[in-house]
């Protein structure tokens, strides 16, 4: 079934320029410059803000002298996806954030956009930095190929365990390739950064769904760990009338499209209203409107002072010409043969604040009014795949639907370990790594394994 009305088709050329790289990789006059603008610190605050505690003064200072080979090594020795980190940080709330440079009144250096231009060098060279450890006849199954089991396989592969990674996608690559804006990253850039992890002799078996096409027991049977990087499931439904009318998106679903097709095939109403505030929400706005969408709504129904998106992400909408309707509570989606053409909504004003601290909204009698929208996107977080981990024997999960994990990452199950989004409930990417790291520590901890050491190349 068609929507009621679609945004106009562009120019091919124009979907490129409106989904190009928003930080464009640095020319290595302007990498040398932003290097050389680098105090070195001692105890670098970057440093300590990286979750992943990439030694930031180290592979800048590399840069600077020209050793791209060997920056690309101390990043990518701290974080595997240094690469897709470079790209998709926050950095402005991480290491760019800590940065001394805030306090000189200047602006702070560019680590990821440095981290970017080491790391582009050793991939666009071919340049191999690792190779997996001498076999130690460990065997590890890894669930899902996001960033946190990439991290996980690939420190493992390292110290000579053999690793299978199973994922129910098609590609791997987990949110980099099918999730992250595009302007960020592209899924070629995600597939590329996968190899430097196959070449360490990870194997990967796709549209494999660990609990459908293999079982528990099985994997039990032939691994002697199994590391759970499942991250959280489909977006929360709306729970309101209307939902079933075509043109109501789930976040996830609508962004897929800008990864995993042309942009021109991508489904996007003339009109769009997204409900949500938090970073995916901008994400949903800003492919709206960079898809062709003329009038796209951002609707909150607390104000923009309580908005859960970083700042920066904020503007970035803003400039893309997104009306935000603040303190605006949907109340249901209207349709006419089936397709929607409005989101009916009332006014708030806030109450008292909840449990966590945040204004409760309370509707204002008599405020309803009508958007008139072709689409309803919602972007109002993602479900945990609690079904699935309820069918993993032994593991306990919170109340939230996330996976308890003890310091080495390991769950209630001594047999599996778990990370990234489905322990935490959803950070970014380089948490994921940092975590599938850890959980790589604490289960080489737990197999007491003789460590082989990686072998350089
Ligand atoms: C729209 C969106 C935008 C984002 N933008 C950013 C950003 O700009 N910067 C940033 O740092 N972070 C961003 N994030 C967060 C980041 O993508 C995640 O924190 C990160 O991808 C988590 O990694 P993960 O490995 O835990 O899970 P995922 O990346 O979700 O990977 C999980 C993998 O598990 C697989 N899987 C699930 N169930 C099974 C099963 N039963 N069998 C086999 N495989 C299975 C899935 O197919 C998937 O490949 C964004 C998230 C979203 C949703
Ligand atoms: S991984 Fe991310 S947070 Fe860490 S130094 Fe690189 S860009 Fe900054």
């Amino acid at each position: 079934m068609p929507l009621r009305e679609t945004a106009p088709k562009l120019p091919l050329e124009q979907y490129e320029r409106n989904f190009a790289d928003i930080a464009p990789p640095l020319a290595r006059q302007q990498a040398l410059v932003e290097a050389a603008r680098c105090l070195y610190c001692f105890d670098a605050p970057c440093t300590q803000a990286c979750p992943t505690q990439i030694d930031v003064p180290a592979f800048i200072k590399k840069i600077f002298t020209g050793n791209l080979r060997g920056s690309a090594r101390v990043i990518l020795e701290a974080n595997i996806l240094g690469q897709s980190c470079g790209r998709v940080c926050p950095t402005e709330v991480l290491c760019e954030g800590a940065c001394v440079m805030h306090e000189k009144g200047e602006q702070a250096i560019a680590i990821g956009r440095l981290q970017r231009y080491a790391v582009d060098y050793v991939l666009d060279n071919n340049i191999r930095l690792f190779r997996a450890g001498a076999p130690n006849g460990k065997r590890l199954a890894c669930i899902g190929s996001g960033p946190a089991s990439l991290a996980c396989a690939a420190e493992l592969a390292k110290w000579g365990y053999a690793v299978t990674i199973f994922d129910r996608n098609d590609l791997p690559g987990g949110l980099n390739t099918y999730g992250i804006a595009a302007y960020k990253t592209r899924a070629a850039d995600s597939l590329r950064e996968v190899e430097l992890v196959r070449q360490l002799g990870v194997e990967f078996r796709q549209k494999t769904a660990v609990g459908r096409d293999i079982s528990f027991a099985e994997l039990e049977k032939q691994f002697d760990a199994i590391f759970i990087g499942v991250g959280l499931g489909e977006t929360w439904a709306l729970r309101m009338p209307g939902e079933d009318f075509h043109g109501v998106y789930g976040a996830m679903e609508f962004i897929e499209q800008t990864k995993a097709k042309p942009f021109h095939h991508a489904e996007v109403g003339r009109r769009v209203a997204c409900i949500g505030a938090g970073n995916t929400a901008i994400d949903v706005v800003t492919a709206a409107r960079r898809l062709g969408a003329e009038t796209v709504y951002l609707v909150y129904r607390r104000s923009e002072r309580e908005m859960p998106a970083f700042k920066y992400e904020h503007e970035l909408a803003r400039k893309d010409g997104v009306t935000f309707l603040w303190q605006t509570q949907p109340v249901r989606i209207l349709g006419q043969n089936g397709a929607v053409t409005g989101l009916e909504c009332v006014r708030t004003h806030l109450g008292a604040p909840d449990a966590r601290g945040r204004r409760t909204p309370v509707p204002v009698p008599g405020s309803e009014f009508t958007l008139d929208v072709d689409m309803v996107v919602s972007a109002v977080g993602q479900q945990p795949v609690t079904e699935f981990l309820r069918a993993v024997p032994g593991i306990e999960l919170r109340k939230d639907g996330t996976v308890v994990v003890n310091e080495r990452h390991q769950t209630g199950h001594a047999k599996y370990f778990a990370g990234g989004d489905c322990a935490n409930g959803g950070k970014e990417v380089v948490d994921a790594v940092a975590e599938g790291m850890a959980a790589a520590r604490g289960l080489d901890a737990w197999l007491c394994s003789p460590r082989a050491a990686p072998r350089a190349q």
